[in-house]
Formats: structure tokens, C-alpha cells, sequence
């Protein structure tokens, strides 16, 4: 083996905020990471997960071989073994029972790796079923499904133009610690220094003094779950006070007279109880906002999670449509991201919008978004006996058991699969109950571009990572191992070519961009194309077809200055691509071809707010909560990142803590409708009288899991309590922020 020294430059897959990577090598071997300077969108800002890529690169625990269940116990296996099994008892499954008797769960990690991104969909097409989960249902679909609505696709998301702004209000979201969702910004602590530098104010509502509060202007605690009411109630001190003022938007805008009407009964002084913020704070904040030069309202995880989610995203981004801060330099934006978007695809300033409910779960009903079904469904899909139940599973990167509501009752019911199928790196809480795991890889041993975060960056960047080592011998590279599962359920048996399997789908996708209506290679023989990729193979090559046709590409040819992946690989630290430019009208995919402000499900769903408004708030609630070093359930297993006092604790305001008879340190018994965890107790007035908090993604203590680090920091599983019943009807997506519970000492 080479002992050589190196330094190769790559983007942190780790989370959303894309970090450029400087790690030196030697031979097989980490030596160092750290961040890099010439990066210039992360500009050397890296936060402590980073260093944690060389523990899991390193990590014996890593599933690197796959298996395969043996009376009762997953054993090593080889591929062939591994794929063998799953054709001796998928196919049958899918020939007896149709193609929806196999679900999918795709993991957050999906999102985050572009062989997986990019072949699980092609295996999700090779499949054919409509029982598709992912962690999207967990968190995020109400700020996708409002975006949708209003602007027209799935990905039409505005994101706060962090560097220009001089005035920001959040809700619900902590990127000093998550480094941003919905919202890929390297170094948020260095830009929101930069605001304040500057003069600028940020304004944090959230029922948690969160770090990112300790660095804002101004924190006011807010009830979990009202976050609607107080975002309505500004928006009718915009129309009380007459300071709706939109601008150059004027024209692209339908609804406005609608949202008035709408907005009518939630008078500050209506919702300052549900909210416990008063009246005379909202009208404030709302004068603030629209008189501010460069401002905007950026809300997520606490506001998407919740009851009233899509409600309280689509009015985020109407307060930034009415004052007129939508699509300006400091206000909120649309990125344009190098592999292109639904956004610049097609006619400009006009498209089919979107639509939902093309199908539905099959036990509650609950209609698809986006393709997908709420992953709090995935449970009674499988227990409930019938025609179309679920039999068989596939796990794509994912731990569903900790993330997903009423985790306990998931991990019973995937007991009764008759089949499972995981791609995982390790054998955790989930994937445990497989009959095959087949490995991951490292992602050192994987080349990176974020095809999906890039599409929500706040500034132009597109970055390429080649490998830093080699797959090892014995290991498969994800996107082959995706076409393999593809060919097995597609019929085609264990042993297909994967490479003539890789020849079809590109030659496929090729023909159908050479066949799209204003493709830069629309009308172009698809043979020719095809050549000019060569010799590239799997996610490379997509990925360069999606540059080169993409708007910034070379367009085969039509641009010669334009993008390439070549391009890319000639700039290791990534290219630059500019800051956020207006790009209203021609980002809209809607039907009429404006911004609609009053979609048909929006108005209707606002009668079930103002139901609410009415009644009382009740006990205590629970609430989830970040850490720097954890992202969900799939770090732990790392000593660097794990190390140091206990982190899954349960937050209480001392009020509550002396009324309810918990000691700091001692241990909490928290009950819900779903379930009971006993959790050790931290008493802080970090959190608003009322509300608890405990950290989801731990609770690593159960048998056949091969964790060996993370079961020596367990934790407990936060999502036993929350209620698989309670969703967003909107988004399908679970009601995590606000969750009805009884507190007590344990024992
Ligand atoms: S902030 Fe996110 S992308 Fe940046 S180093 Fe940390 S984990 Fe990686």
C-alpha cells in the first residue's frame, strides 16, 4: 500500500452546511482534518463532526462485509450470497403481492451522498411502489408543501440571504448548533457576527434560550406549536397599520385581498395567550420587519414539526412577499443551483404547480406528498392485516426506529416483515431487525456533490469532491449496489452487469433531456452526448450531464465557458458562482404564472387555526432539541463526538422543576399517549415554564444493535413518546414540537 502523503480537498457530508474539507492522508490513513481556507463559501469554518469523519472512516463497528440472517443471527456473507437471498425472497413477495407489498424508508443521509441520492431513485423506479417513507415526513415537507403551493415546485423554497440582511427574525430553529436546514450556510456563527457587525438585528422566537438566541438582539420564548398564530397575527398588523407594501412583487402576486380576510381574527392581543407573547411585542416586530431596508423571517424545524406546520411556513413566506423582502438582496431568496431545479426547468414564469393526494396510505387514508406517504403510517402499514400491507421493507440509510414517531411500536411491527433489506453502515436500531445489511461505505471512499443542498444554499456554489481512498477490496460502491437491488426487483435476477445496467439508465436519461422542451441540448442526437461523457460512469457521469445541462453548464458545447464536472475537478476548492440574484418572474412554476398567496388547501386549513385559537394551552409539552455534536441518530458511535457529559437529558425550567419535585441530576419519568421514557433531569432556565425538552436520535440499548460506543452513551429514545396519530394534514408530516406529556420523578 502507498504510504504517501497527501492533502485532497472535499465537502463535509455531514450536515446542510456543506463545509470544504482540507484532509491530509497517508497512505490508507487519516492524518488530519480541518477546514478549508480557499473554500469560498465555508471559507475554513468547520464544526467538530468534521474531525469525527476520520473515526468513522476507521470504525471497526462498520458493517463491511455483508450479511445475511442464519437461524435467527445476521452473519457475515459474501455479495453474491447477499443478493441471492434477496432474490430467493423478494421476487416472490412482489409476484404474489404487487409491487406496493414492498415499502422503502430513505434516510436523511440520502439526501446528503450522491450515489445514494441519485440510484435510489433509480431502484425507486425499478420498484414501482407507492409505499415510499422518508425522514422528509419527520421534518420538513410542510416548508416544501407551503413553497410548493405558492411558488410551484417541490424545491421553490426561499432562503434567507444571510449576508446582505440587516434585519432577521427567526423561529424554531437553532443554526448556531444544526449549521442551518433548509438553509445551506456554512459558518452561521460568523454571519450572524457580520449582521450584528454591521448594525443588523436578529430576533430569535423560540421556547428555548438555544444558542443562536444567546447570539440574537432580542429572544422572546414562544408556547411550542403557536408559532401560526403569531406569525398571522403580524401579518394582520401589516394590514391593520397599512404597511403592506410589496413592491416590484405587486405584479407577480395573486390572494392579497384574500389573506386579509384570512388573517382578520388574529389580532395580536387574540394570540398574545396561545403565544405568550403580547400584543404590543407582535405589532412591534412586525413594524420592524416591514420597515426595514433589508430584512427577512426565516422559520424551521419548531415551526415545521408541529400541528400547524404548513400554516405557519406559508405564512413565513407571505410576510416576506408583503413587505416586500421576497426575492431582494437581503431578504428571502431562490438559489440557482448548478445541477439545475424544478425552478429552471421548463417555461419560465409558469408550470403545472403542484399536486397531492394522487394516492393514499392505505390504513388511515392519508394522502401522498410528493410522491411519498407519512413515515408515522409505516407501522400500521405493515401490522394491518389485508390486501396491499406492507410484507417486505428496504432501508436505505436510515434508522426509522429512533427517528420516527412511536419508534417502540415500529420496532415491533418490522418483527412481522416477512423480508427486510437494509444499505446501512452499521447495524443499529433499525437494521438489526434485517434479514440482509448490505454495507455502506465510508464516505471517504465515495466522491461528494450536494446535488439536493446546494439547491437551497444562500449564495451560487457548486463544489466536486473526487474520492479520498478507494473502495476497499471485498466492498461495493453504493451506486452499483443500488443498481443490483434495482435488477433483483426489476426481475432481472442477482448477477446482472451492473456496468451494462449503468449504460442503460444514463443512455436513458440522456435521450429523455435530448427529448425535453428547452433543454440545452433539446433536438441533440442523444448517441452524441452520450460520447462526450465517456469515459465517465455512474454518479460522475449523471452528475456531469446534470452540469452541462444545467444553468450554468457548457451545454455540450452551446456555452464553451460554461460548467462541467471537468470544470469542477480543475477547481478542488469549488467555484464560486455568485450571490443570490432576483429571479422573479421566470423561478415560478405555478399555473398562473404568479406567486399564489391563498392556495385552496391553505385557506381551508386556516378555519382549523382559528378553531384553535380558542382553546386553553394545557400542561406540559415536550420538545426536541439540537446538539453541535450529534446529527440525529448516526454519529454516536463515535468517542470524539460522543465523549464528555451525558447529552440526552431532559431540560426543565426550575419552576417546573420545584413544582413537579425533580432534581437536577435525578432521573424523570415523561409519559405520553405513545409511550414512557425515564430520562435524567437538567434543570436550566434555558427553557420557558411549561415546556421540556429531550434530544431525539439516542437510545442505543437494545440487543442485536453493533454500536459499541454509542450503547455506552445510550441515551433514551425521545420518539417512544411521541404520537404516530398526530400529523400535519397539509404535509403528512409528524407533530413532534409541542407533544401533550406528564412529567414526574421516577422510582
Ligand atoms: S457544519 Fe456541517 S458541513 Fe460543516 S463541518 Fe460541521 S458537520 Fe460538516
Amino acid at each position: 500500500m502507498s504510504t504517501t502523503d497527501r492533502t485532497s480537498y472535499r465537502t463535509c457530508p455531514l450536515c446542510e452546511a456543506t463545509c470544504g474539507l482540507e484532509v491530509r492522508t497517508r497512505g490508507r490513513e487519516v492524518l488530519g482534518i480541518r477546514g478549508d481556507e480557499a473554500d469560498p463559501f465555508s471559507r475554513g469554518f468547520i464544526c467538530p463532526k468534521a474531525y469525527a469523519l476520520k473515526e468513522l472512516d476507521a470504525d471497526a463497528d462498520r458493517v463491511r462485509t455483508p450479511l445475511v440472517r442464519r437461524d435467527g443471527v445476521l452473519v457475515p456473507a459474501t455479495w453474491d450470497e447477499a443478493f441471492a437471498e434477496i432474490d430467493r425472497r423478494l421476487v416472490p413477495l412482489l409476484g404474489e403481492h404487487g409491487r406496493n407489498a414492498v415499502g422503502v424508508y430513505l434516510g436523511n443521509p440520502s439526501a446528503h451522498a450522491l450515489a445514494l441520492g441519485l440510484y435510489a431513485q433509480v431502484f425507486l423506479r425499478a420498484l414501482g411502489s407507492r409505499r415510499v417513507f422518508s425522514a422528509s415526513t419527520v421534518d420538513q415537507f410542510p416548508k416544501q408543501v407551503a413553497a410548493g403551493l405558492m411558488f410551484g415546485t417541490s424545491l421553490s423554497v426561499p432562503v434567507p440571504d444571510l449576508d446582505r440582511t440587516d434585519w432577521l427574525l427567526v423561529l424554531g430553529a437553532n443554526p448556531l448548533v444544526s449549521n442551518g436546514s433548509l438553509m445551506t450556510a456554512p459558518d452561521v456563527p460568523g454571519r450572524f457576527r457580520a449582521i450584528r457587525a454591521r448594525g443588523g438585528r436578529i430576533v430569535v422566537i423560540d421556547p428555548r434560550r438555544t444558542r443562536t438566541a444567546e447570539a440574537a438582539t432580542e429572544h422572546h420564548f414562544i408556547r411550542p406549536g403557536t408559532d401560526a398564530f403569531f406569525l398571522l397575527a403580524m401579518l394582520h398588523t401589516l394590514f391593520a397599520e397599512d404597511l403592506v407594501r410589496p413592491g416590484p412583487l405587486a405584479e407577480h402576486t395573486t390572494g392579497v385581498d384574500e389573506v386579509e380576510a384570512l388573517v382578520r381574527p388574529f389580532t395580536p392581543e387574540a394570540v398574545a395567550a396561545r403565544c405568550t407573547i403580547d400584543g404590543a411585542t407582535i405589532r412591534r416586530l412586525a413594524r420592524e420587519l416591514a420597515h426595514a431596508e433589508r430584512a427577512v423571517v426565516y422559520a424551521r424545524i419548531g415551526t415545521t414539526t408541529q400541528e400547524f406546520g404548513t400554516l405557519a411556513s406559508w405564512a413565513v413566506d407571505v410576510l416576506n412577499v408583503l413587505t416586500g423582502h421576497l426575492d431582494r438582496p437581503g431578504g428571502a431568496m431562490f438559489t440557482q443551483a448548478a445541477t439545475g431545479s424544478p425552478h429552471t426547468r421548463g417555461t419560465p414564469g409558469r408550470g403545472k404547480g403542484v399536486r397531492f393526494g394522487r394516492w393514499t396510505s392505505r390504513v388511515r387514508g392519508a394522502p401522498e406528498v410528493y410522491g411519498e406517504l407519512p413515515c408515522a403510517c409505516l407501522a400500521e402499514e405493515i401490522e394491518t392485516a389485508g390486501e396491499g400491507r406492507i410484507r417486505a421493507l428496504v432501508t436505505i440509510a436510515g434508522n426509522p426506529v429512533l427517528s420516527t414517531p412511536n419508534g417502540a411500536r415500529l420496532a415491533r411491527a418490522l418483527e412481522r416483515l416477512e423480508f427486510m433489506v437494509s444499505l446501512d453502515l452499521y447495524v443499529n436500531e433499525t437494521t438489526r431487525h434485517a434479514d440482509v445489511v448490505l454495507p455502506g461505505v465510508s464516505p471517504l471512499e465515495q466522491s461528494h456533490y450536494d446535488v439536493v443542498l446546494r439547491q437551497f444554499a444562500i449564495r451560487n456554489v457548486a463544489t466536486y469532491s473526487p474520492p479520498t481512498f478507494d473502495v476497499p477490496a471485498g466492498q461495493q460502491p453504493e451506486w452499483q449496489t443500488l443498481l443490483r437491488l434495482a435488477a433483483v426487483v426489476a426481475g432481472q435476477g442477482p448477477a446482472v452487469d451492473t456496468a451494462a445496467l449503468d449504460e442503460f439508465v444514463t443512455t436513458q436519461r440522456v435521450e429523455h433531456e435530448c427529448g425535453t422542451h428547452r433543454s440545452p441540448i433539446e433536438g441533440r442526437d442523444p448517441a452524441e452526448i452520450l460520447a462526450a461523457l465517456a469515459p465517465r460512469r455512474g454518479p460522475e457521469r449523471l452528475l456531469d450531464l446534470m452540469l452541462r445541462t444545467g444553468p450554468y453548464g457548457d451545454g455540450f458545447g452551446t456555452r464553451p465557458q460554461g460548467l462541467s464536472l471537468a470544470a469542477l475537478e480543475a477547481s478542488p476548492h469549488g467555484i464560486d458562482l455568485g450571490p443570490l440574484a432576483p429571479r422573479m418572474p421566470e423561478v415560478l412554476r405555478t399555473p398562473s404564472g404568479k406567486i399564489e398567496l391563498a392556495p385552496a388547501p391553505i385557506v381551508a386549513d386556516v378555519e382549523r387555526l382559528r378553531t384553535a385559537l380558542g382553546r386553553a394551552n394545557g400542561g406540559m409539552v415536550l420538545v426536541g432539541r439540537r446538539d453541535l455534536r450529534s446529527n440525529n441518530s448516526w454519529m454516536h458511535n463515535l468517542h470524539v463526538l460522543v465523549k464528555g457529559d451525558a447529552r440526552c437529558t431532559m431540560h426543565v425550567h426550575p419552576e417546573d422543576a420545584a413544582r413537579l419535585g425533580l432534581m437536577n441530576g435525578g432521573l424523570a419519568r415523561v409519559a405520553s399517549r405513545a409511550g414512557t421514557i425515564e430520562v435524567p433531569v437538567e434543570v436550566t432556565d434555558a427553557i420557558m415554564p411549561g415546556v421540556v425538552s429531550v434530544p431525539h436520535g439516542w437510545g442505543h440499548a437494545e440487543a442485536g444493535v453493533r454500536l459499541r460506543i454509542a450503547a455506552a452513551h445510550a441515551g433514551v429514545n425521545s420518539n417512544r413518546l411521541a404520537d404516530e396519530h398526530a400529523l400535519e394534514p397539509l404535509s403528512g408530516t409528524a407533530v413532534l414540537c409541542g407533544i401533550p406529556v406528564t412529567v414526574a420523578p421516577a422510582g
